[in-house]
């Protein structure tokens, strides 16, 4: 990991998702620089094991049970943070699933799981942050979207959908909370080693015909800069973007993709 820094001493970061890939980055990247963190996930024991790694640099650390789709779970889980610290200063809503099949075959179950968990999720987070960011005036909202948010591919219907929401939804609460001073950005990861690229990797690479190394190495030569992302690339901006150096930045979706995507 890049930089010793303080910049978030005192503050306080809430991160969903955090027991994995970018979420977990992004934990890690917060206490680093000085921030307690809060970290969100219903998969509670690796989520307890990214508290505790955060917990290694010193700062105070919550591993909190937490389903993004279950509003009483994401607003109780916001209650306990502000019972333990008075303040919010970031949120970074990183909790989401991949799923991806050809049209015909994308059931409305999995189109609502995907949305619930992507979109919702990232809603229902966004609103039980909001009202404490207004009342302090100050703080940062960093959603996480992806490249499907911004192109598309085939087989990704559900994926894309949710994820160009949460570009939509960012922009309204960006319009809503810049008069407080807050921000709301959108980061668009392209494909970034995590456990879930990992997974796509062996699902889809087998529906080409290709092993999972094989897929991995098509799709980081598709990219510009010939490699795929690693998770603290992605954290990196997330924390520029909460940080003070990106105070006039807000209603943004930054593509953090190696030039795959140019707009
Ligand atoms: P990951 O699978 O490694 O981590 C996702 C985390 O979200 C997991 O810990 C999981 O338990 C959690 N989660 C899932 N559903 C949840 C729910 N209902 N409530 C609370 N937590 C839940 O995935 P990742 O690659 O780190 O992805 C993080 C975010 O980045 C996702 O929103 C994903 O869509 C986005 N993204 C990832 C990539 C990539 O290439 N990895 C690219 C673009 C965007």
């Amino acid at each position: 990991m890049l930089m010793q820094s303080k910049r978030f001493s005192g503050q306080v970061a809430v991160i969903t998702g955090a027991a994995n890939g970018i979420g977990r980055a992004c934990a890690l990247r917060f206490a680093q620089e000085a921030a307690n963190v809060a970290c969100l996930d219903l998969a509670k024991a690796q989520n307890e094991v990214t508290a505790a790694e955060c917990q290694d640099f010193g700062i105070d650390v919550l591993a909190l049970d937490c389903d993004v789709t279950d509003r009483n779970s994401v607003e109780s889980v916001i209650r306990t943070v502000l019972d333990r610290w008075g303040r919010i200063d970031t949120l970074v809503a990183s909790a989401g699933i991949y799923t991806g099949d050809p049209l015909p075959d994308v059931s409305l179950k999995q189109w609502q799981r995907v949305i619930d968990i992507n979109l919702t999720g990232v809603f229902l987070s966004n609103q039980a942050v909001a009202p404490t960011l207004m009342a302090q005036r100050s703080g940062s909202l960093v959603n996480i979207s992806s490249m499907a948010g911004k192109t598309s591919w085939p087989g990704s219907a559900e994926y894309s959908a949710s994820k160009s929401g949460v570009i939509g939804l960012t922009r309204s609460v960006a319009m809503e909370l810049a008069p407080y001073g807050v921000t709301a950005n959108a980061v668009c990861p392209g494909n970034t080693l995590t456990d879930m690229v990992r997974n796509v990797a062996g699902q889809v690479g087998s529906r080409d015909g290709l092993s999972a190394e094989a897929w991995l190495e098509m799709r980081a030569n598709d990219c510009p800069m010939k490699r795929l992302a690693e998770p603290w690339e992605i954290a990196g901006v997330v924390a520029f973007l909460a940080s003070e150096d990106s105070r006039y930045i807000t209603g943004q979706a930054i593509e953090v993709d190696g030039g795959l995507v140019m707009s």
